[in-house]
């Protein structure tokens, strides 16, 4: 495969537009910053300019009306691509249409604008009053928003050059004042303290990202929709379902003496590749850490990956969650892709352990001697996924297939972990809770199989955001050196995202659910941060989007997978105790009472029991768990259960929607506005079958009480302990 594509000259047009000084004063950061044209200004081709102070790169990927065929989004010519190749990419990233892999289908977008009415947005009385002052001083001219910079940590580089570009005003230190926008660095929890505004991380997201709670999510999906949930590896949850790993391996190799498959040990919380290997024998594994079993995912090994210069390489794709409730989703139209520095082999005893040659982690191959950094776009160690697209394009690669899979691939990815962070989202800021509201920015990382299928190794709640790399700038001296291609990327990524939060330009369109699945009352698009790229705030001299929107663009396709969402809202709305997570056993009856589940064959007694052997199974696989009660995986086990003795002859899906249909049709809508708010992620609303396996067989689907049988962060009580480990801005 590397050789298909060895021979390929690669020459992306590169766009070099010259920068600002670097170095402009600080402001004062209690002073007010002046509000003047923005100092960024616009390739007159329309790209992105340049960060100041940096090297620029273009990193408009997209092309603009118009300006078609051989040219790229900046209206140059592609050096080296053939016109079908240069076609092919820039329908792909920016076509309204995308195809459902292995369905034929295609993802037909719907335009944002065709949605219905305005909405109004809260604002803090700080935003009001200085609004008012502004207006007066400075006619037609805004107030810049706000944004406490003090815990941005790693990203801080990036961010401000966004900020500098928005002419908007960072607080570096904090401020004693409310800021429109705070960002953090590793958590929610960063900053205990905020009650307004909005902060860039969700409450729970690093719980539920990290690898058992991810697999945990996706494994419950594959069990109710199994062809839609075949992107992600098959795995098993160490150290409990040890014996079923084995199990299943000692019958594969007896049932086919040449199968030697591999499997990648991932421990749980881990990053950067720390802690993986290897193995193809279940007796290598590494069980125990000292005295203490070792919590981790064992999960096949992709064995046939596509390679480029006879090497393996991986996809960090960026992903905006910009509410949780309401829906909505943007994926960043560029992304990086990071080499291995050493050429691919298919794994053998021999080379297991050549972690340059299998694992794709920056943070690892930037030790090895073949590492190459690079200021361009297109070759190197680190490159933009674009360049990698068009390459592939010219190889004649139905781009746009790819595309659309990978975007299936991030609204399954949020749909499989939105229940969990829900009940996070409530416990952590309760209805009676003013704010903040939040949203994120969520690094994927995908690989592309040999086949162009895309799998999803893993998501990343904090991706790193730095825009220089270390170097060795004499022997033994080591610098911070600016990295263009990351900064290209990441400007960018960090710029969009606060343009579409801007908390003053916030016009929304409301419009009605559409039927058959989902709990949101109402889909909420933004009226002018539309899939067209355009700019939501009006201010011309920005570049074009570089996020786009692909939820609620794509509801209908994926709106039938959001059937835990249902069983998540039940749950939440018995829970009862503000702050809590846990299900009592009173409330568990109460909701088996209020849905009328119990009769002459499952009495009251049996639902106990019922309560009682699931909790008490899932207190066990969660050791330091203080807070007890039911959690929600225990809930979606008890519900499956339940499910099936009320509608035996039905398959899993078909009996988990009839009882959810049963139990709402009791429960009728949620009362009020207080009632929605206990379900609302985000306050935008007014106050008030079979699994394809990748390539070991997938056995028979296991019944969800052996799936759930362990430690699950998404269960932690109320009082969580600070997670094991919370790495600031994960690079890999
Ligand atoms: P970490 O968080 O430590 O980076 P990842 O899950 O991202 O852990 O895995 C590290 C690297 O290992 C990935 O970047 C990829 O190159 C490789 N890898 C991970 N899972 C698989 C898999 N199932 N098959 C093949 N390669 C994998």
């Amino acid at each position: 495969m590397g050789d298909h594509y060895g021979d390929v000259k690669v020459q992306l047009g590169q766009m070099k537009s010259l920068g600002e000084d670097a170095e402009k004063e600080e402001v004062d950061p209690e002073e007010e910053m002046p509000v003047s044209s923005p100092s960024a200004s616009p390739d007159p081709t329309g790209c992105i300019t340049t960060a100041p102070g940096a090297d620029a790169l273009s990193t408009n990927i997209c092309k603009q009306k118009g300006k078609r065929s051989t040219k790229n989004p900046c209206g140059r010519p592609l050096q080296g691509f053939p016109a079908h190749a240069v076609k092919n990419f820039n329908s792909a990233i920016c076509d309204q249409t995308l195809h459902i892999k292995g369905t034929g289908k295609i993802l037909q977008g719907k335009s944002a604008e065709s949605n219905g009415n305005y909405v109004g947005v809260h604002e803090s009385s700080n935003t009001q009053e200085t609004r008012c002052e502004d207006e007066f001083k400075l006619p037609r001219k805004r107030r810049p928003v706000t944004v406490d910079t003090s815990k941005a940590k790693t990203s801080l580089e990036a961010l401000k050059l966004s900020i500098k570009e928005l002419q908007w005003k960072e607080f570096h230190t904090g401020r004693r004042a409310a800021c429109d926008i705070y960002w953090h660095g590793v958590s929610f929890h960063d900053n205990e303290n905020i009650v307004s505004g909005q902060v860039n991380k969700f409450p729970g997201m690093v719980e539920m990202l990290r690898k058992i709670n991810l697999s945990r999510a996706v494994r419950t999906m594959q069990e109710l929709f199994p062809e839609e949930y075949d992107f992600y590896p098959r795995s098993w949850i160490l150290p409990e379902e040890y014996q079923q790993f084995s199990t299943e391996i000692r019958m594969v190799k007896e049932s086919d003496a040449t199968e030697s498959p591999t499997f990648i040990v991932k421990p749980d919380g881990g990053s950067q590749g720390d802690g993986i290997y290897l193995i193809q024998d279940p007796g290598d594994l590494k069980l125990v850490v000292g005295a203490q079993a070792k919590q981790a995912v064992v999960q096949q090994y992709i064995h046939k990956p596509l390679l480029i210069d006879k090497l393996k390489f991986d996809i960090r794709l960026y992903v905006l969650i910009k509410s949780m409730q309401p829906l909505e989703i943007y994926i960043a139209k560029e992304g990086l892709t990071r080499f291995c520095t050493e050429p691919y082999q298919e794994p053998s005893q021999k080379n297991l352990s050549r972690v340059f040659m299998h694992l794709t982690n920056y943070s690892l191959n930037v030790q090895s001697g073949n590492y190459v950094h690079s200021d361009s776009q297109n070759t190197g160690s680190k490159r933009t996924l674009s360049s990698v697209l068009y390459r592939l394009a010219a190889k004649g690669v139905d781009i746009k297939r790819v595309w659309s899979d990978i975007i299936a691939l991030v609204i399954k990815s949020i749909i499989a972990v939105l229940p969990d962070l829900k009940v996070h989202y409530q416990a952590d800021i309760p209805p009676a809770k003013p704010g903040p509201t939040c949203f994120q920015i969520l690094g994927f990382d995908i690989l592309l199989m040999k086949n162009l299928k895309p799998v999803l190794l893993e998501v990343n709640s904090n991706p790193s955001m730095r825009i220089e790399h270390e170097q060795e700038v004499a022997p033994g001296v080591f610098e911070y050196v600016p990295s263009p291609v990351d900064e290209q990327v990441k400007v960018g990524v960090i710029r969009d995202t606060l343009r579409l939060m801007d908390p003053l330009n916030k016009k929304l369109t409301a419009t009605p659910q559409p039927k058959g699945g989902g709990s949101d009352p109402v889909e909420v698009i933004p009226a002018d941060g539309d899939s067209q790229g355009r700019s939501p705030d009006n201010a011309d001299n920005l570049p074009p989007l570089c996020l786009k929107q692909v939820y609620p663009k794509y509801t209908k396709q994926f709106n039938h997978l959001r059937l835990v969402e249902r069983i998540a809202a039940l749950f939440i709305r018995f829970l009862g105790v503000k702050g809590n997570m846990r299900l009592g056993p009173t409330a568990f009856r109460t909701f088996i009472r209020t849905c009328k589940l119990s009769n002459s064959n499952f009495t009251m007694a049996s639902v106990d029991i019922l309560y009682i052997d699931i909790t008490r199974r899932w207190s066990f696989a969660l050791p330091d768990s203080r807070e007890a009660g039911m959690g929600l995986q225990a809930f979606v086990e008890a519900f499956f259960n339940l499910a099936g003795r009320r509608f035996k002859s039905l398959a899993l899906r078909e009996q988990v929607v009839s009882l959810l249909d049963l139990c709402e049709s009791h429960l009728g809508p949620p009362s009020g506005a207080e009632d929605r708010r206990s379900l609302s992620c985000s306050r935008v609303l007014p106050r008030g079958g079979r699994t394809r396996a990748l390539y070991l067989p997938h056995p028979r689907p296991i019944s969800p009480a052996v799936h759930r049988r362990a430690t699950s962060q998404d269960c932690r009580p109320h009082q969580r302990p600070k997670p094991r480990t919370l790495r600031a801005n994960v690079e890999n």
